[in-house]
């Protein structure tokens, strides 16, 4: 038996990401600041107060609604390409699971990939240019893989989550392709990407909530 996604259940989520990113500002600050133009921290803070703000509105919604809307208040509010990246990714999840109310294990699993297969197309980029797709590319794998093997669900989110952490790790060592800290002289090697983090962050946030919340212990 899968567990059940709602909107409700979201916007909890939405809650605690906000929360882990709001209490990590100076880290992720300092990382943009090392590669990229300092301002990544704000631009997803600012994004998750604006979604933690319309809560009340979003988990009255089906969850596809939701999730338009969502994309919507990213695109809208948060800045530079995160803002762009998200906003495209959380509409293209949205058509995914199209007049669903709630969701299961397959239809989360479907819209992260099709998250990342957006933002891939949105960004030009692909797996390895050190991006937050770096992040989001493996915890897409390791979730087919997890759901084709009838891996069981605990066991399936902590799989994920382990997945983008290490994805995020993954970029300390990689010379950026995309962009700003591909403008760097030594492309930004030695200094993890700030989008991958904070891509790792909501992965982790809502492997957590799931394991915490709706599935049976
Ligand atoms: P900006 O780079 O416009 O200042 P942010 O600081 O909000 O925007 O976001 C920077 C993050 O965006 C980077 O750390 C990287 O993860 C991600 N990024 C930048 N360009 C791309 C791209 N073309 N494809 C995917 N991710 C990207
Ligand atoms: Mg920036």
């Amino acid at each position: 038996m899968s567990f059940t996604l709602t909107s409700q259940d979201y916007v909890n989520y939405l809650k605690i990401v906000h929360k882990k990113i709001f209490e990590n500002g100076d880290y992720i600050s300092s990382l943009d600041a090392a590669t990229g133009d300092g301002d990544h921290w704000s631009n997803m803070n600012m994004g998750f107060e604006n979604l933690t703000a319309a809560g009340d509105e979003l988990k009255n919604m089906p969850i596809d609604a939701a999730f338009k809307k969502i994309g919507m208040i990213m695109m809208s509010k948060i800045g530079g390409s995160s803002g762009i990246l998200y906003g495209g990714a959380y509409m293209a999840a949205s058509k995914v699971i199209s007049g669903k109310n709630s969701i299961n294990s397959q239809d989360l699993c479907n819209v992260l990939e099709a998250m990342v297969n957006d933002m891939i197309q949105r960004g030009k980029a692909e797996p390895g240019m050190k991006t937050m797709i770096d992040s989001l590319y493996p915890a897409v794998m390791a979730y087919k893989d997890a759901l084709k093997t009838q891996t069981d669900d605990r066991e399936t989110m902590l799989l994920v989550k382990q997945a983008a952490i290490d994805g995020a790790e993954a970029t300390r060592n990689m010379e950026a392709v995309k962009g700003r800290a591909s403008y760097q002289l030594n492309k930004g090697v030695g200094n993890l990407d700030p989008g991958a983090v904070t891509m790792s962050y909501q992965i982790e946030c809502l492997c957590d909530y799931i394991i915490d919340n709706l599935i049976s212990k």
